[in-house]
């Protein structure tokens, strides 16, 4: 597949002119004038570029990209990162906030979807003026405690709790990555919040707000859009798609 006609796709699919982001989205590194693999992986990195150098992948999409807020300096690990891109032909394309918002393949909607927190959605976690998250209900009230268990069974995690509201819980707010910021929000809508950073800061608004926050890591609810977009990629265009697995464990 042409990369011209691949860019096109992602960017529309993605919404990628429609939200603001510090993050510079889209094809940040172009490589090959033909596609025929991908790889997909939540960071940009010397590991990942490696492995999807390995994996013969004419192109490297990520959550977190190389580019945020414009090229400053091509030095040092910025330099050896280009480079190897470059000298591989690796084309490097990033999606940052669009991947966490996307309706269908987004990392949120994704967490929603593999727990089984599918009624009453809506959009939930303000972010840059926009909503980047969702919200739900479980069917059935589900035990904290079970519910932290199959979190880090299914994305192989440990969690970090806050436990301050019900043990029986019913609706879940999700954004993914570093939003413990938005807890306030969580609050006001939600039995528990889940995202993926802990934070110190929030530690007494949880407790005066009673209300449950799960932390499950950064990387691991960040691998939940990737994975869905690489399923996505593949059927949809009938290119090989691989998920480079590289946790950070943070
Ligand atoms: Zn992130």
């Amino acid at each position: 597949m042409e990369i011209k006609k691949l860019k096109n796709f992602l960017d529309e699919y993605l919404k990628i002119a429609e939200i603001e982001d510090v993050s510079v989205n889209g094809l940040q590194v172009e490589g090959k004038k033909n596609v025929n693999k991908i790889c997909f992986a939540v960071d940009a990195c010397a590991e990942t570029f490696k492995l999807a150098k390995k994996e013969n992948a004419d192109m490297l999409f990520v959550h977190h990209g190389m580019i945020w807020g414009g090229i400053k300096k091509v030095t040092g690990i910025n330099y050896l990162r280009l480079k190897f891109l470059i000298e591989n032909k690796i084309s490097l394309y990033a999606s940052h906030l669009p991947l966490d918002k996307h309706e269908e393949v987004g990392n949120n909607i994704q967490f929603l979807k593999i727990f089984g927190i599918n009624e009453a959605i809506e959009d939930f976690g303000t972010y840059h003026g926009i909503k980047i998250g969702y919200a739900g209900r479980f069917e059935k009230e589900k035990n904290l405690s079970d519910f932290v268990s199959e979190i880090e069974k299914q994305l192989n995690t440990k969690c970090k709790i806050l436990k301050f509201g019900k043990e029986k819980i019913k609706s879940v707010g999700v954004v993914s990555g570093g939003a413990a910021s938005l807890i306030d929000e969580a609050i006001e809508n939600v039995d528990c919040f889940v995202t993926g950073e802990p934070s110190h800061q929030v530690y007494h608004i949880a407790k005066e707000g009673k209300i449950n926050v799960i932390f499950a890591g950064h990387y691991a609810t960040e691998t939940v859009g990737v994975k869905a977009m690489a399923e996505f990629i593949g059927k949809k265009f009938g290119i090989e798609t691989k998920f480079i697995d590289v946790p950070t464990g943070l």
